[in-house]
């Protein structure tokens, strides 16, 4: 794994709703849990959002609230991922380092801002 898609640190600010992570390479970068939890990578999430997609139905409304973007627990998977348990109970999405670096949201790594999270 290259230098720069390795952390050297991670700071959840769950008052504030921003994760901070800083980078062997010492290159900063911010990501709002709201878009964690929009891009979860887990099979359920991601087929909900493909539906999602797929939907015609421009006035379809959903009166059910929208997925907890806040944040119970985090622990590292192996050396290559962080998992987050989100306060409504929801944890299966694994999130690699590699993936987050990519979808940096700050203007140097994506200048037209935070892209999709991609897997795979
Ligand atoms: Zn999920
Ligand atoms: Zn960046």
């Amino acid at each position: 794994m290259s230098t720069e898609s390795r952390p050297q640190e991670f700071t959840i600010d769950r008052a504030a709703g921003v994760m901070y992570v800083i980078w062997l390479d010492d290159h900063h970068s911010e990501y709002l849990l709201t878009w964690l939890r929009g891009n979860c990578p887990c099979a359920t999430c991601r087929e909900e959002r493909r539906t999602a997609a797929l939907a015609t139905d421009l006035l379809r409304l959903s009166a059910t609230p929208p997925p907890s973007a806040a944040i119970a627990g985090a622990e590292f998977v192996g050396h290559y991922a962080i998992r987050f348990t989100w306060t409504d109970g929801h944890g299966a999405g694994i999130f690699p380092f590699s993936a987050l670096r990519a979808a940096c949201p700050c203007l140097d790594c994506n200048p037209d801002g935070a892209p999709p999270l991609v897997i795979d």
